[in-house]
């Protein structure tokens, strides 16, 4: 599932067309296919996957279908930063909120990590699977909550989305009697945090697509950058 999260002081560009402010982005049915409507062909993270996992002529091997919420926080970057909170506790507070707004989370839960990467078998464990953690805007209009807000991870605090939500250990959701394993894709995490959407560089279309499926494809790749980015 992905949660688009809005803090309530974020300005930024209201109009953008890709989410304006104080609204669900206008991806929130589409960013993903939902079961019943896959494959939509729209471009989306589905349609993504679904075409770069077909092997010469055969169907595709590889299905991502979910579905949108939207967020907004309760408390202020200011307040955030006044009360030495990072993205980390921030993710908390929007997994908190989403079990109080969702009595449902347990049809996210579909999969068990196997033993290793790569390696997953089809049954519930009580951990949710796959959680996109998606910021409307952290620094965008203002870089010094950047610095105090995004910790450094591999020496920078310059990242736009880490394979990982990013915060130690494991946080229990009392509402839906579920648990959201932090840290990252090297170890079950139960999704992926953005802070900064980007566009596809060579995309016509502004369709947004490229930190979300980039980090989603560390969990299928691992570590590595392969290619310049
Ligand atoms: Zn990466």
């Amino acid at each position: 599932m992905a949660v688009f999260v809005q803090f309530p002081d974020d300005n930024w560009n209201p109009n953008d067309t890709f989410w304006p402010s104080t609204q669900p982005p206008r991806v929130l049915n589409t960013f993903f296919d939902q079961q019943n409507e896959y494959p939509s062909g729209r471009h989306n993270v589905s349609n993504y996957f679904y075409q770069m996992s077909k092997t010469n002529g055969s169907a595709n091997q590889f299905d991502v279908t979910g579905e949108g919420i939207y967020i907004q926080l309760d408390h202020t970057r200011d307040w955030y930063v006044n009360n030495n909170k990072q993205i980390p506790d921030i993710n908390k507070d929007v997994l908190l909120k989403l079990d109080q707004l969702d009595n449902n989370l347990q049809r996210f839960d579909n999969w068990v990590f196997g033993h290793g990467q790569q390696n997953h078998h089809p049954y519930s464990d009580n951990k949710l699977d796959m959680v996109y953690i998606i910021y409307r805007n952290v620094y965008r209009d203002n870089d010094s909550y950047r610095i105090s807000l995004v910790p450094k991870r591999s020496g920078s605090n310059n990242w736009s989305g880490i394979a990982g939500l990013d915060y130690s250990g494991t946080l229990y959701l009392p509402n839906n009697n579920i648990s959201a394993v932090g840290g990252y894709m090297t170890g079950n995490s139960s999704g992926i945090t953005i802070v900064k959407y980007r566009r596809f560089f060579d995309d016509p279309g502004n369709r947004y697509l490229f930190v979300f499926l980039h980090e989603f494809g560390h969990f299928l790749r691992g570590g590595v950058h392969e290619y310049a980015s």
